[in-house]
């Protein structure tokens, strides 16, 4: 039971990595606030599974790329749990373009979901953690923050935003106890991926030193490690969970 007595919040629970870190942290016997999108069914779905685990779970819809939702949020989870301990920055998509093709409305879209609503909740969730002079805060960036990719450029660019984010609140806050890590996911098998052409998928997984396409609990247990007091004296990273795709 690594994280007993946590509190632990995760936006973008609904479904895929999101989903996996709070069922693996449920078992770990975290109580958790998660949000959602607009997965209302699958969002009540998990809360009642995860609630069986005998700890307090509670998803919240909420848009993690608007300043005031996240700021309502965090008093509302405050009230709800008393305090946090762990907040994980996992909501995100894509728009995937080539440059040429990719509207002004995509590139903003994409920086405001993947890249702003970390300072949003970073910045709602800070005053508790000040208060306690302890958190520990985990931003899913990705593969593509680090190398970047062709087709993706709004993506990298929030993605590698989110890790020169994760250092300086690493800097700013150390002194009070606070850390800031990052998890840089490769390609996790996801339903998402389950709908793309096999052979393709295969050549995928060809090309990865350990011959596999990621799971959801590989990036699931980097965030326990982070989450947990495994890692008290780790902070400013950034862990690559590829398979040693990028070595
Ligand atoms: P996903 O299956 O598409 O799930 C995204 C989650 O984010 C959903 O729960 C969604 O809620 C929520 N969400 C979307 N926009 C939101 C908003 N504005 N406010 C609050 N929640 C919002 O994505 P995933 O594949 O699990 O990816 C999770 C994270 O890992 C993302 O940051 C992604 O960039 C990163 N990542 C993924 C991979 C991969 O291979 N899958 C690789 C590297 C990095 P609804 O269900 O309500 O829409």
């Amino acid at each position: 039971m690594l994280l007993n007595e946590k509190t632990v919040v995760i936006t973008g629970a609904s479904r895929g990595i999101g989903k996996g870190i709070a069922e693996i942290f449920a078992r770990q016997g975290a109580n958790i606030a998660f949000t959602y999108s607009s997965s209302e069914a699958q969002a009540a779905d998990l809360e009642a599974a995860l609630s069986a685990h005998g700890t307090k779970i509670k998803a919240y819809k909420s848009d993690a790329s608007n300043f005031e939702a996240c700021e309502k949020l965090a008093e509302a989870v405050n009230a709800d749990f008393g305090q946090v301990d762990v907040l994980i920055n996992n909501a995100g998509i894509t728009k995937d373009n080539l440059l040429m093709r990719m509207s002004e409305e995509d590139f903003d879209e994409v920086i405001r979901v993947n890249l702003k609503s970390v300072f949003n909740m970073t910045k709602a969730f800070q005053r508790g953690f000040l208060k306690q002079r302890s958190g520990s805060i985990i931003n899913i960036s990705s593969i593509v923050g680090v190398k970047g990719n062709a087709g993706q450029a709004n993506y990298a660019a929030s993605k590698a935003g989110i890790i020169g984010f994760t250092k300086s609140i690493a800097l700013e806050l150390g002194s009070r106890n606070i850390r800031s890590n990052a998890i840089a996911p490769g390609f996790i098998e996801t339903e998402m991926t389950d709908k793309l052409d096999a052979a393709v998928v295969q050549q995928w997984r060809d090309g990865i030193p350990l011959k596999r396409g990621g799971s959801v609990e590989d990036v699931a247990n980097a965030c326990l490690f982070f989450a947990s007091d495994l890692s008290s004296y780790v902070t400013g990273q950034v862990l690559l969970v590829d398979g040693g795709m990028l070595t």
